[in-house]
């Protein structure tokens, strides 16, 4: 059967009545993006979606630290010991609800936690709530992100640990956005059998983000997003691009892993497969060796040999040096390269957007992706362009057929939105 699908979102219907507990009017969401050894928060008010307080519990398993700001402007620094995530939850609470940087003044007014997942494979198109059997669901897909979802299992079960059961947690998968791709856009040209034996297919990531801004790109230019066919770029440490069809991803570049597509900061982004296996051979690579390689030594660094940072590249290529150059050029050519394909794969385009540290702060990038696209239907205006910084901005000409803007991302807001949807479904 070609659709192996095993969706979970409707598994999360039913909870307990004790999560009402008076949260209805507090309305602030906690959202954690947890790694194996920290664990980054935001808690916001969704009344009017500011952020009321940020930071990130470093460390973890080694040491520890926490580093906390407040909206106004408190912050705060401390060496803590973090033996586990349960430890890094427990300071959090403290310093959120206790003390001279408390933004909150009991921990009842947090109405809900919004986790971050980077890995929901087939199994959730959506957010949901967290159930033990969504949370077992997460465990058992690890083998798909062995350094992700095992540390966000833990992460969830600590938080469970110190805030109680009854606060309701919401789960949001960076690939969910892309459930919609179709099989022609999702399958490799493998044998058919090791996408049945170990779900070897395109998954693709950055949703959250692709999904953020394709919405508020709608929103910006008072189009139903329905009705627009729109190539996101984020652009970043990490850079993947989307088509959104109707507001639906239908491809996109990053694959199995984050690993595939652009060539990013440190990661290779597509090669040849076999290059990778003649490499292996002629150094003597294990496969984990050869993933060091690919995911931490390529892309910039690997091309430049110099740094993983776009803005150190750009310096250095100012400088002459020749292999920044090359870094540069090479991403940008592969950027043109997707926006070509992706307009042909949609039959048309209306918006570009740009996004992530790159593309929302680099003009020359935005710039030179842009130039000698008036085939496309995009007219670009440099002047406007020029000099632009993370806000958002029409960045074409008025009579341009294609709309190009760009469109800072705000991933932490949309699982607190999803989060809060969800807890409004239940209550
Ligand atoms: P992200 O992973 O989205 O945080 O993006 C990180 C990337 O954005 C790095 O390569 C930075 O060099 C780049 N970046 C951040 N700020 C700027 C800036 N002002 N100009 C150019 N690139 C920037």
């Amino acid at each position: 059967m070609f659709y192996k699908r095993k969706r979970m979102n409707r598994l999360a219907g039913t909870v307990s009545a004790g999560r009402e507990r008076g949260r209805k009017q507090q309305m602030k969401i906690l959202v954690i993006n947890a790694g194996s050894s920290s664990l980054k928060y935001q808690l916001i008010d969704m009344r009017d979606e500011s952020v009321i307080a940020k930071g990130v519990c470093e460390r973890i398993g080694d040491g520890g630290k926490i580093k906390h700001k407040t909206a106004d402007g408190r912050e705060y620094v401390e060496e803590v010991d973090f033996p586990t995530h349960t430890e890094a939850f427990e300071k959090l609470v403290e310093v959120l609800s206790t003390g001279e940087y408390a933004v909150v003044q009991s921990m009842s007014e947090i109405s809900a936690v919004g986790h971050r997942i980077v890995q929901g494979a087939e199994y959730f198109s959506e957010s949901v709530l967290v159930t033990d059997e969504v949370l077992s669901t997460i465990e058992n897909i690890s083998d798909l992100a062995p350094l992700h979802n095992p540390a966000h299992v833990k992460a969830i079960r600590a938080c469970q640990k110190v805030f109680g059961k009854e606060v309701p947690e919401v789960v949001v998968f960076d690939t969910a956005f892309h459930q919609t791709m179709p099989p022609r856009a999702y399958m490799f040209g493998l044998p058919y059998d090791y996408y049945e034996k170990y779900n070897v297919r395109k998954y693709g990531f950055h949703g959250t983000s692709h999904r953020f801004v394709s919405a508020r790109l709608g929103e910006l230019i008072g189009k139903n997003i329905k009705d627009l066919k729109i190539i996101t770029c984020h652009l970043g440490n990490g850079s993947s691009i989307c088509a959104v069809n109707g507001g639906q991803s239908v491809d996109t570049s990053m694959g199995f892993t984050p690993l595939d597509g652009l060539m990013m900061g440190t990661r290779s982004g597509s090669v040849d497969p076999s290059a990778v296996l003649y490499i292996m051979e002629k150094e003597g690579f294990t496969p984990k060796e050869m993933s060091d390689v690919l995911n931490k030594k390529s892309g910039n660094l690997g091309i430049s040999r110099i740094s993983s940072d776009d803005r150190d590249l750009r310096k250095a290529a100012a400088e002459g040096n020749p292999m920044a150059s090359l870094a540069g050029e090479m991403f940008r050519y592969q950027i043109k390269r997707y926006i070509g394909a992706y307009a042909a794969a949609m039959g048309g385009l209306d918006a570009l957007v740009f996004t992530g540290g790159i593309g929302e702060n680099s003009y020359s990038l935005r710039e030179a992706v842009c130039d000698h696209m008036e085939f496309l239907g995009i007219e670009f205006d440099k002047a406007k362009n020029e000099g632009v910084r993370g806000e958002e901005l029409e960045i074409s000409k008025l009579s341009s057929k294609v709309k190009v803007w760009i469109v800072p991302t705000n991933e932490e807001l949309l699982i607190a939105r999803d989060t809060l949807a969800i807890i409004k479904r239940i209550q």
